[in-house]
């Protein structure tokens, strides 16, 4: 079989890790700090703060600017459910809009129907690693009628002056828009280090701080080091000094720090991946592409144009004219030669938790018809080229065999 997302563990990743055990020092410590420090030198972004997942790191930020009940928040109804959960957990209400056909991300005109006076931010998703259309998004909420309608409720959504853009990007690590790279495209970007992700430290994520200058973002990853670590004003590192026993307690703070178990594996996760992970992956893409290509059937992800270049996260395939029914016997074929599929995402309005919350799928179009069709392909590190052509050809036969033409 065919695994769809295995992580690359390697003798690299067990010596760091393995040393990091050694050394005594396994919660948040200098591998937490070191990869922080890269991460920043990585995306371009003015500070970094690691998390225990991209869901804390999420949610965290959306505490920090002060969202709570009677704010609402936009997202995508076509995501994971962590991006709407957070804002759940929040006491927050989630806006879903819908998404563009083509690129499958938020549609910025979705995004400007659903603004009201109680907007106070916006969650794009790169969605399998491309990024969002940040020019317009950023432009859009210092637009002169949408600024006019913000309404502060904290300290921190005064001092911005207009809605936050919290972007989730547990997918696009790496990914380019304009020469700039995903950390450093808008006020706040959040990465996941989950297993299946580009980049894993087996759970975790990073909080990519680039807000504008209104702010000190060192000050506040300071702030937020504090805030992830139950309102203690020092760690464990600097508790660790010789008599520096005393600390206090500031706020009741989250338990949202990462390890350095989680940072030895990023920091070898991080070293290789321009040179070594993302082009791999790349190659998959590009492979796929010409496997498909000269099907009538076949709607190939976005993942390279003139301006953005995607991080290669997953494959999202797309059959024309199909119904769900049929993908869904598609699918059934693809596993029975042994090669696993997924789909991404069955959108959120279709989940029973959503809809008892009075989403209604019929609200969106596109979502529907992107999942409707779409069959997502295995990527990773490890997978050879012979299985890349396992996979075209078990997609190819089982198409053929339901859609026809
Ligand atoms: C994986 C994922 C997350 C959450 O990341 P965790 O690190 O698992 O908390 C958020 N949003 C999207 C779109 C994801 O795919």
């Amino acid at each position: 079989m065919i695994p769809f997302s295995p992580p690359r563990i390697d003798q690299k990743i067990i010596d760091e890790v393995t040393d990091t055990l050694r050394s005594g020092w396994i919660t948040t410590g200098p591998r937490t700090k070191l990869f922080e420090k890269k991460l920043t030198a990585y995306g371009g972004q003015k500070a970094t703060l690691c998390v225990s997942s991209g869901s804390a790191g999420l949610e965290l930020m959306l505490r920090w600017f002060g969202v709570g009940p009677g704010d609402e928040v936009i997202l995508p109804a076509y995501t994971y459910a962590a991006t709407a959960n957070v804002i759940i957990h929040c006491g927050a209400t989630p806006v879903f809009v819908d998404v563009n056909k083509d690129d499958m991300n938020i549609s910025v005109s979705c995004i400007a129907d659903a603004i009201t006076e109680k907007t106070k931010v916006i969650m794009p998703v790169d969605l399998g690693g491309f990024p969002c259309d940040y020019d317009e998004i950023n432009a859009l909420v210092k637009r002169d009628d949408i600024w006019e309608k913000f309404n502060p409720g904290s300290m921190e959504q005064e001092k911005l002056g207009r809605i936050l853009i919290l972007s989730d990007a547990a997918h696009s690590i790496g990914a380019v828009y304009k020469g700039r790279k995903a950390g450093a495209l808008t006020d706040i970007t959040v990465y996941s280090f989950h297993a299946v992700k580009n980049l894993t430290t087996a759970e975790g994520g990073a909080v990519c701080l680039n807000l504008p200058k209104v702010f000190d973002n060192e000050e506040i990853y300071r702030e937020l080091n504090i805030k992830s670590l139950h309102g203690q004003s020092k760690d464990a590192l600097a508790k660790f000094q010789v008599g520096n026993w005393r600390y206090d307690i500031q706020e009741a703070g989250y338990k949202y720090n990462m390890t350095d178990i989680q940072a030895a594996m990023g920091l070898v996760e991080l070293e290789r991946y321009d040179d070594d992970m993302l082009p791999r992956r790349k190659e998959i893409f590009d492979q796929y592409a010409r496997g498909f290509g000269k099907h009538n059937w076949f709607q190939s992800p976005v993942y390279e144009t003139g301006e953005k270049k995607s991080s290669y996260h997953a494959y999202f395939l797309r059959i024309r004219n199909i119904d769900e029914e049929t993908r869904d016997k598609i699918i059934q074929n693809i596993f029975q030669k042994e090669v696993s599929v997924n789909v991404h995402y069955v959108p959120l309005p279709m989940m029973s938790f959503y809809k008892q919350m009075g989403f209604d799928i019929e609200n969106y179009p596109v979502s529907y018809d992107n999942y409707s069709r779409e069959i997502s392909l295995p990527v990773y590190y490890d997978l050879i080229d012979d299985q890349v052509s396992k996979v075209i050809d078990s997609v190819i036969s089982a198409v053929e065999k339901n859609a026809g033409s």
